[in-house]
């Protein structure tokens, strides 16, 4: 059986050895005679799979004890909701930086719990660039200031925590674990599992101790971090095959060396395709040098209306799921901590190929 090699932006490649070792257990997880996916999340097993995890996340972040982790559900997006329930007070003031689609979801989504101040935008560039931090306009009173570091679709990239008055929370669903982070600098981070985390289905939510307990009454209870830290994330019942395999990438990705061992293969992954899309006249990447993401690369053909061929010619080649997002159409190669550096090698060679053919 030949695996193709997967560029999709979530849910994404898992790493294969993770994929191998839930096959083995499958049918009998650990000579217990049943599937992890069977078990009651109250067992001592189970307990234990997310215990572990939650160790190995630790020890992968550097997270502080004064930090809670919580393994939640609803994705990403319904943290666009509890992040103002749980922080903001009703119709206060919280502000966001707006770098592209994923930003704009999370304001539109504030504006309903909170008065959104967007503190600087470049939607009237396109999104290819982060606005400089100098000319933000934060205020002194916002609960917290909402970051997207990582613009999953737009491939705009920051990797410094900027310094401001309030808290800062960060939606990390597409960068998370890609390379060493500083949590200290944040109040809040959150993230989507289906890119470096493990299948979709399960949301992380690590949040700073003293932010607990500022959630307003109508606030649900199942997005009430509090809540979940005093449940251990089981108020209800928890996605347990989706931790089971998240505890799996964590243990793999501290066996491979960690986040700077993660951050290096990364680099090198990012590195061959920008510098092939540059040297070429035929693919361009739009995003502003400093600000292009590790994680997606989007580009686009000299002529669109070669779109079509180019990506039925690379899903023949094996090369699957490099159709841009389609709000903004192109191309977009996603290369997650799962996806090899002999993945983009082989993508860089068919490009050139197609170029060679088709440019
Ligand atoms: N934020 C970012 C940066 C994302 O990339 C995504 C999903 N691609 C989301 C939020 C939404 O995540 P979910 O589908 O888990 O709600």
């Amino acid at each position: 059986m030949a695996r193709a090699w997967n560029f999709c932006a979530g849910p994404a490649a898992l790493p294969e050895a993770v994929l191998t070792r839930a096959a083995e257990e499958m049918l009998d997880w650990h000579g217990r005679g049943l599937s992890f996916m069977e078990m009651s999340h109250r067992s001592p097993e189970v307990v234990g799979v997310v215990e572990e995890a939650e160790a190995c996340l630790r020890r992968l972040l550097a997270i502080g004890d004064d930090y809670a982790v919580l393994f939640l559900q609803g994705g990403a997006s319904t943290q666009f909701a509890a992040v103002p329930l749980n922080l903001a007070a009703p119709g206060g003031p919280a502000d966001y930086l707006d770098t592209g689609q994923w930003s704009k979801k999370a304001i539109a989504e504030g504006r309903r719990y909170a008065d959104v101040g967007v503190v600087a935008s470049d939607a009237a560039g396109n999104y290819r660039t982060v606005p400089p931090r100098d000319s933000w306009q934060l205020r002194e009173d916002a609960a917290y200031l909402h970051l997207t570091p990582n613009e999953t679709i737009g491939g705009v990239e920051f990797t410094e925590a900027p310094v401001a008055p309030a808290p800062l929370v960060a939606d990390l669903s597409s960068t998370l674990l890609s390379r060493p982070l500083d949590v200290s600098h944040y109040g809040v981070i959150y993230a989507g599992a289906q890119k470096n985390i493990g299948p979709a289905g399960l949301t992380l939510v690590i949040v700073r101790r003293d932010l607990l307990g500022r959630a307003r009454p109508e606030c649900p209870a199942m997005l009430n971090w509090e809540t979940a830290a005093a449940a251990d994330s089981m108020y209800n019942t928890p996605p347990t095959f989706a931790l089971y395999l998240a505890a799996l990438v964590f243990e793999w990705l501290e066996g491979l060396g960690g986040l700077p061992a993660m951050a290096e293969r990364n680099r090198r992954k990012a590195e061959t395709l920008y510098g092939f899309i540059d040297n070429s006249a035929f693919y361009a990447n739009p995003v502003d040098p400093p600000w292009r993401s590790w994680m997606n690369v989007p580009f686009v053909l000299a002529d669109d209306g070669l779109d079509k061929r180019f990506l039925e010619e690379a899903e023949a080649a094996g090369l699957l799921n490099l159709k841009g997002h389609r709000s903004v159409g192109g191309m977009r190669a996603s290369l997650y901590n799962a996806v090899p550096q002999a993945a983009v090698d082989d993508l860089v060679v068919f490009m050139a190929d197609f170029e060679r053919r088709c440019g």
